[in-house]
């Protein structure tokens, strides 16, 4: 948004976000929506049929279903604002003129928008507003006085999720035909139609509002996540609602996810133990080791239980062991038939957000977030330690190279080739593994970072994670620390599971890597197509590129 262009932006003269409407601002305003204040919506292509430069209102038409589509949003009480990107301005094409008369005709087809903002630049302007630059979604969520995280933005090209997305807000795609199909494999949330992505929108809205309250209070809720630390990083909403509604939270973890457990807010102590149905490397099931865990969790004395699981994972064989310990209220998702298991049997499409997902089972179960909590990954502040010291001052870019999963991982030589880009661009770089990792770490610092391979635990690792300016990192735990510390992510992301489901949650990020990849949406551990091509192919300058659409620059402050 250079200064020196005229008015690049239509905006209203009215405040755009009375106080009265604000909510939490009035004893009788309805609670605040959990997930979005806002729809951002692309112009041309997505609320109306792109011609291209076009200057002359007589030439605009809707896509179909859109002013029914649009009058759901402003009933169900979002603040709707175009944001799009008009190069035709630098170019001569039109003149502002003919622009808001065009924009006067798309009110009168489709009704009243709360802003418009408009990118006035061309590619080579620079400018820090042009799709799929963020620019343009910060200042809409500012013109409508919420923040970018909470909005989603709905657009026909990879340029509008990648900016939404670049901003810490959620993205839809609705392809047209002349969407390219890499970038409908890159979206996280594709729809088929507006009216179709507005309906997604509103459900996903209502699925994490509880209907009802518990009937009757819940003085001790058991909740559950087992499997590794990125599961249970996700988790960590659902778990704030649900111990919004109980007195005490007792979480039930996995070893693998024990260390992340410990630093979620809203749990008041923790049970640790393997579960054989969820676990990857599983050991045989023990018959003396579950009835151990049955009597363990009869003790609890939980007046309600909620399984928390993965797309993939059943929680009927932890609920029939938690009816064995006498627990009478329990929910979970399960597609599979429950019989008398569950009392609450929740179901949820394919393709949502593990933290929404998990919400929305916390919704079923009765329980919502307090407004003043976002729906973000968040960490106990008293669980994460000083960073060393002798790490020098924050504003560096954290590179963590490994996954427990090699599928995820990003291949050695490209974590070196990025250290080495990085370093020339002036980011100071920190190379973080665990400790099974170092001769990885050793070998892709070399390349100019700081080896840090082997040196933290999960909690020493958020404390550096936290003062970061950026992370590079492939679909795995740290991603998670990223987006509760609120730091931005460069993700090499794998496709072998939904972007849509794993990306990191609330955080601006940018996705690299070939989302199309053979591996896509296998699951597998490790990966199943040689030379792992899906994040091999990453080109470290894009990292770099990606540093500076974030607005994270070498030297200098954040
Ligand atoms: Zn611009």
């Amino acid at each position: 948004m250079r200064q020196d262009q005229e008015d690049p932006y239509q905006r209203r003269s009215a405040p755009v976000y009375a106080a009265a409407d604000r909510a939490g601002s009035g004893s009788v305003a309805s609670p605040r929506p959990v997930l979005y204040d806002a729809v951002l919506l692309d112009r041309d292509g997505t609320l109306i049929e792109d011609v291209p430069y076009n200057g002359d209102p007589e030439k605009v038409r809707p896509v179909p279903g859109a002013r029914a589509a649009l009058d759901r949003l402003r009933a169900a009480g979002l603040r709707l604002a175009v944001v799009t990107n008009q190069s035709g301005l630098a170019r001569g094409y039109f003149t502002g003129e003919q622009m808001r008369a065009v924009h006067a005709r798309v009110e009168e087809l489709l009704g009243r928008f709360d802003a418009w903002l408009v990118c006035p630049h061309d590619d080579a302007d620079g400018c820090d507003c042009r799709k799929p630059a963020p620019g343009l979604v910060y200042a809409a969520a500012r013109e409508l006085g919420t923040t970018a995280s909470r909005c989603v933005l709905v657009g026909d090209i990879g340029r509008d999720v990648g900016a939404a997305l670049a901003a810490g807000a959620a993205g839809v795609l609705v392809p047209t035909p002349v969407t390219r199909p890499e970038e409908v494999a890159a979206a996280g949330w594709v729809a088929t139609d507006l009216p179709a992505a507005v309906a997604e929108i509103l459900r996903r809205q209502q699925a994490v509002q509880p209907a009802t309250p518990p009937t009757t209070p819940v003085r001790t809720a058991l909740v559950v996540r087992s499997d590794s630390a990125g599961d249970v990083l996700v988790t960590g909403p659902a778990i704030r609602a649900v111990a919004a509604g109980a007195e005490r939270v007792v979480l039930l973890c996995g070893p693998r996810g024990r260390a992340a457990a410990n630093l979620l807010p809203g749990v008041d102590e923790i049970i640790e133990h393997p579960l054989p149905w969820i676990d990857p490397t599983p050991g045989p099931v023990d018959p003396e080791a579950m009835r151990s865990l049955t009597a363990r969790l009869g003790a609890v004395g939980a007046d309600q239980a909620v399984v928390f699981t993965s797309f993939h994972q059943s929680a009927l064989p932890l609920a029939l062991l938690l009816r064995m310990a006498g627990i009478d209220r329990i929910a979970a998702i399960s597609d599979d038939y429950p019989g008398s298991l569950l009392d609450i049997r929740h179901r949820v499409p394919v393709g949502v957000p593990e933290p929404e997902r998990a919400l929305s089972l916390a919704a079923a179960a009765g329980h919502r977030l307090p407004d003043g909590d976002e729906p973000v990954l968040r960490l106990r502040r008293d669980a994460v330690p000083q960073r060393p010291a002798d790490l020098g001052d924050p504003g560096y870019v954290v590179l963590h190279p490994g996954s427990a999963a090699s599928s995820r991982a990003c291949p050695p030589e490209v974590a070196t080739r990025i250290v080495g880009a990085l370093t020339d661009a002036g980011h100071r770089v920190l190379v973080t593994g665990g400790p099974d990792e170092r001769a990885i770490t050793a070998r892709v610092a070399a390349a100019g970072g700081t080896d840090l391979g082997g040196r933290t635990d999960l909690a020493g690792l958020a404390a550096i994670v936290a003062d970061a300016r950026a992370v590079v990192v492939g679909n795995t735990g740290p991603a998670h620390l990223a987006a509760a510390a609120g730091v931005p992510v460069v993700s090499l992301f794998a496709p072998t599971v939904p972007f849509g489901q794993w990306g990191p949650y609330r955080v601006p990020t940018i996705r690299l890597g070939d989302a199309a990849a053979p591996c896509r949406d296998t699951r597998a551990a490790s990966c199943p197509v040689p030379g792992h091509p899906c994040l091999a192919g990453v080109d470290p300058d894009e990292v770099v590129d990606a540093l500076r659409t974030l607005a994270v620059s070498g030297g200098g402050s954040r």
